[in-house]
């Protein structure tokens, strides 16, 4: 049963929409994107592994959460976990290219591109253990002291590796159905009452990551960003407010919906909170009753009268804000 979807992650929405907005010459631009490649990297490793386990049936009781947030000694994250009467499994993708290697000498891997280009990440055994740690600490607190196995995931079925260490468990995506299988016949240390207590739980503790505002994390500061409202058709940042909606005075481009794109760069970006004022600034508006009704009509809860009101989006917000929008843009 699959407690906890995967989702799709803002992060890497927030950091295009950083690249977007942040001139070329900037010096943190060349890092961004670097960060935007690993996210996406990242990403399409986890939907990979999100997939075995959409397509496979295990014919015991199990409970599964993809992207898992929790907090014991120290906040950690878990690609996914998989939950049984046997224990936990943590499962971490490094969906990596290139031939991977493991040094003797370094807890690290290397790896090697087919233009001879050798970079070094960290040991997946490293963050495997990590973790491993955290949960043990966090099911001590909650009384339910139960084994925990773990496995890092190479999403890339014709990877090639050399030096494998013993101690770490390294799987195929497609492997991942056996290996849990294999387990699930050790002796059951948990009833199924057990469990399902256990998988509550975990539901109740997780917090979804936020990662906004972006400039913060990036020490940009918010003046450095292109305000205004952005052509989706042209690129154009300046879309000018008109009777029915956005034009752009490049392409002529009309949009009746541009300003959701331009609120959503906002809380990504530079706050949650946002007043007329500061939003007439960055969508470089002057009408501030056009800007009020455009805040009204998205509907983000309000603190405050008159002059003094200030809107609060928060991540589900965000979420939801950029649900619509995607639908808006694909009708
Ligand atoms: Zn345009």
């Amino acid at each position: 049963m699959i407690m906890k979807e995967k989702e799709i992650s803002l992060k890497a929405i927030g950091l295009e929409a950083l690249l977007r907005r942040l001139p070329e010459h900037h010096p943190r631009y060349v890092d961004i994107e670097n960060e935007l490649r690993k996210t996406r990297a990242g990403e399409n490793g986890e939907k990979i592994l999100a997939n075995v386990f959409q397509h496979y049936q295990f014919p015991f009781k199990h409970y599964i959460f993809h992207d898992l947030n929790l907090q014991s000694t120290g906040k950690f994250q878990i690609d996914t976990l998989f939950l049984f009467q046997q224990g936990a499994v943590i499962l971490e993708v490094k969906n990596i290219a290139g031939r991977i290697g493991f040094p003797e000498e370094y807890n690290q891997l290397t790896r090697t591109l087919e233009n001879g280009q050798i970079d070094a990440f960290e040991c997946p055994s490293v963050q495997l253990e990590r973790n491993k740690m955290l949960l043990e600490d966090w099911f001590h607190t909650h009384h339910m002291p139960i084994p925990i196995y773990q496995a890092a995931v190479f999403p890339r079925p014709h990877q090639q590796f050399e030096n494998l260490r013993k101690d770490l468990t390294l799987l195929f995506p497609l492997e991942i159905p056996v290996f849990l299988r294999r387990l699930n016949s050790f002796h059951p240390s948990i009833d199924l009452p057990g469990l399902e207590a256990i998988a509550n739980k975990i539901t109740d503790a997780h917090r979804e990551f936020d990662p906004f505002p972006l400039s913060d994390r990036f020490g940009i500061q918010p003046s450095e960003l292109i305000s205004g409202v952005r052509c989706v058709q042209c690129g154009w940042f300046g879309m000018e407010s008109i009777q029915s909606g956005w034009g752009c005075p490049q392409c002529r481009n009309i949009d009746p919906h541009a300003h959701i794109e331009t609120l959503l760069d906002y809380f990504m970006l530079m706050n949650y909170r946002i007043s007329n004022k500061t939003a007439r600034q960055f969508f470089r508006l002057s009408d501030e009753q056009k800007m009020k009704r455009i805040l009204r009509r998205v509907g983000i809860p309000f603190e405050g009268e008159r002059r003094g009101r200030v809107y609060a989006a928060n991540l589900d917000w965000v979420r939801n804000l950029h649900d619509s929008n995607r639908t808006k843009v694909t009708k």
